[in-house]
């Protein structure tokens, strides 16, 4: 029969075929850490996206303006992170943090737009 160990402090187990844990101290400090991994990634990404959408919202106070690449950057832009896409019927391709949307033009330009538009068709 296999050896199983404690997923937390590594104690050989004991118990039952699906014993993972030697103790519920170990059970709870496990699965405390792993949350609090999982809650630390969520927050970094969500701190990227609002920062983003914030950005947008800076740069786009009248809900539809043109900039360059260049300004979005030195505000901070982090282009890796949106929270969905969107491409219209003649294949133009909208990225968007929440109600915040870009479309990459060519010659490292970009419209910024609000999401009202895209509902809108
Ligand atoms: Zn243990």
């Amino acid at each position: 029969m296999e050896k199983r160990y404690c997923l937390e402090c590594g104690e050989l187990l004991h118990g039952r075929a699906d014993q993972k844990f030697c103790s519920d101290v170990c059970r709870t400090a496990y699965h405390n850490k792993l949350h609090a991994e999982e809650n630390s990634v969520i927050r970094h990404v969500n701190s990227i996206l609002r920062k983003n959408r914030n950005i947008l919202e800076k740069l786009n106070p009248n809900g539809k303006t043109k900039v360059t690449k260049e300004k979005l950057i030195r505000e901070g832009f982090n282009f890796s992170y949106f929270t969905n896409i969107y491409t219209t019927k003649t294949g133009s391709t909208y990225y968007y943090c929440y109600d915040q949307g870009y479309l990459p033009l060519e010659e490292d330009k970009y419209i910024l737009v609000r999401k009202k538009e895209y509902i809108d068709g």
